[in-house]
């Protein structure tokens, strides 16, 4: 609340003007109701005021002379309080808080260079084609999920160098520099690269299905989809479609193009999981068994590496390697935990639905927020009505994973960014970031020794990969070698950037705006827990 003086044609007229809220949203307002004190963490209702909205959607609630306000008499006025929760926002807003957890931080995170004019940022030359030179700014792009939705967020230079502890002069300096010092926690977070000659087309089975329930996939068998009804495999892999044709993929094609690098990531991981005969966990390939970690609760450590396959423009891929490593609590593990100290079913039940709704779901690594808490057995409940397969069949089918028959409680999982609900095993729904887990320091010291194998470990089962990496008969990476990437300091402080922040929960204070068509967040204070 605020008392203001403004001038119009008549002279000086005071107008009040401050936020109003109730638990839907809340809206700047400035009223002309002087007559009319409005006093601070009261409710009211209006009858005949007015909303004006600006270009950029935001909105104004104006009172105006005539507007009749009215007293509530309210015993507890938090129920008119806004809890922000990201679906529920549709246009701007200022000076909100919001929690949850980091699922993707952007490439073009980190150092980056923007026009001096039009503060576009630029990789090459500036897209608005200004020529007025550039300058380094230091910014963090990435996504915020909530449980209720997704959306992007955006750390400015001043908060993301309070976040990642280094200041933009520093970082100018060594991105000028030719040679960089190496690093004082040796390299064992370094990626690896190699380089995949694709030919101009490759020739595959393209089959029709209607069901892409996943009945057709089985564990271990290169077959990809377009995300709608067609499927993708090579001529010689072993199939039951009575609907198909043989036919060519061209490297040229955007769309061919997004087969052949599903194809890639599918045969990549078929000939990683041969080698280690380990899994895909988190959307890591572990390279060895999850590592309980004592005194931790019941959190593992999973050691792996993750990879990723970027098409270029010739007929090339690059695939990166990056160890990594992340201390995981199951759901199964949290609630056999919670059980043993004498917690209820609808104890834990409740506390999975609101505090610890958040989950990242293995193999894949995506995360979702539980919507349902099921009280059966992994053993007894069936895929679908039309797939009558048991959540223990469907497992040990598609992902060769073993889930017990009596794994009990199932969750229902809501997936980010997506419509989409699944029914998750227990033990393969993790809690992400460090919720509550605390880390004795002799652990750290136990989980920094392991990482630092990580990398020796890797090059070698990634090699051998590479060189079985196979589409059928075609042969993709025999002449391939894994080259060490010769990180400059933007590639660096993008992997520390993704190191710190990725998967962790944060709660952040700040505000919403339109920018190209979409609503960012950007907060003011951002804390990570
Ligand atoms: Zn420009």
């Amino acid at each position: 609340m605020k008392t203001t003086e403004r001038r119009d044609a008549l002279g000086n007229k005071l107008i009040f003007s401050g936020i109003l809220e109730d638990s839907t949203f809340k809206v700047p307002f400035v009223s002309h109701r002087i007559t009319y004190p409005l006093i601070r963490n009261s409710v009211y209702k209006f009858y005949s005021a007015y909303v004006h909205e600006f270009d950029d959607k935001s909105v104004l609630l104006i009172i105006t002379e005539h507007t009749k306000i009215e007293p509530k008499n309210i015993e507890d006025y938090k129920e008119f309080i806004w809890v922000p929760k990201i679906e529920s926002i549709k246009r701007p807003v200022h000076y909100i808080g919001l929690q949850g957890v980091i699922t993707t931080v952007h490439g073009n995170s980190g150092l980056v260079k923007r026009c001096n004019n039009c503060k576009s940022i630029l990789y090459d030359s500036c897209p608005n084609r200004c020529n007025d030179g550039w300058g380094w700014d230091l910014r963090v792009s990435s996504r915020l999920y909530d449980g209720t939705g997704s959306i992007k967020m955006v750390l400015t230079k001043d908060i993301s160098s309070r976040v990642l502890q280094k200041n933009l002069g520093e970082l100018i300096l060594l991105a000028t520099q030719t040679k960089l010092p190496t690093l004082s926690n040796g390299n064992q977070f370094q990626t690896s690269l190699c380089t995949i000659r694709i030919p101009d087309s490759i020739e595959v089975i393209e089959a029709v299905t209607e069901n892409l329930s996943s009945s057709y996939r089985r564990s271990g068998r290169l077959i990809v989809t377009d995300g709608r009804n067609l499927a993708f495999l090579p001529t010689n892999e072993e199939h039951n479609f009575t609907n198909f044709s043989n036919r060519q993929l061209y490297a040229s094609e955007i769309e061919d193009r997004k087969i052949i690098k599903r194809l890639i990531e599918k045969a990549l991981e078929i000939s990683i999981k041969k080698i280690t005969g380990n899994k895909l966990m988190h959307g890591i390939f572990l390279l060895e068994d999850p590592i309980p970690l004592y005194g931790c609760e019941r959190a593992r450590l999973y050691i792996g590496f993750s990879v990723r396959v970027n098409l270029k423009e010739k007929n090339e891929a690059v695939v990166e390697f990056t160890p990594q490593a992340y201390v995981r609590e199951s759901v199964f593990d949290y609630v056999n935990l919670r059980r043993e100290r004498g917690a209820s079913a609808n104890a834990i039940a409740r506390n999975l639905m609101t505090y610890r709704n958040r989950v990242i779901v293995a193999p894949t690594g995506n995360y979702g927020s539980i919507a349902e808490v099921i009280m059966r057995k992994a053993g007894t409940q069936r895929i679908s009505d039309t797939d009558t397969r048991s959540l223990v069949e469907f497992w040990k089918e598609i992902y060769d994973i073993d889930i017990s028959p009596d794994e009990i409680p199932l969750l229902k999982t809501k997936m980010v960014n997506s419509e989409n609900a699944f029914t998750y095993p227990p033990s393969m729904c993790f809690f992400v970031g460090g919720d509550s887990l605390v880390i004795p320091a002799g652990v750290q010291g136990f989980i920094e020794s392991k990482k630092s194998t990580l990398k020796a470990k890797m090059d070698e089962v990634t090699s051998k990969a590479i060189k079985d990496l196979k589409i059928g008969e075609l042969c993709l990476g025999s002449e391939s070698e894994i080259t060490e990437k010769d990180n400059d300091i933007q590639t660096r402080l993008l992997q520390e950037i993704r190191q710190k922040l990725f998967g962790r929960n944060v709660s952040a204070r700040g505000s919403v705006m339109y920018v190209h068509d979409e609503l960012w967040f950007f907060p003011s204070q951002i804390q990570l827990s």
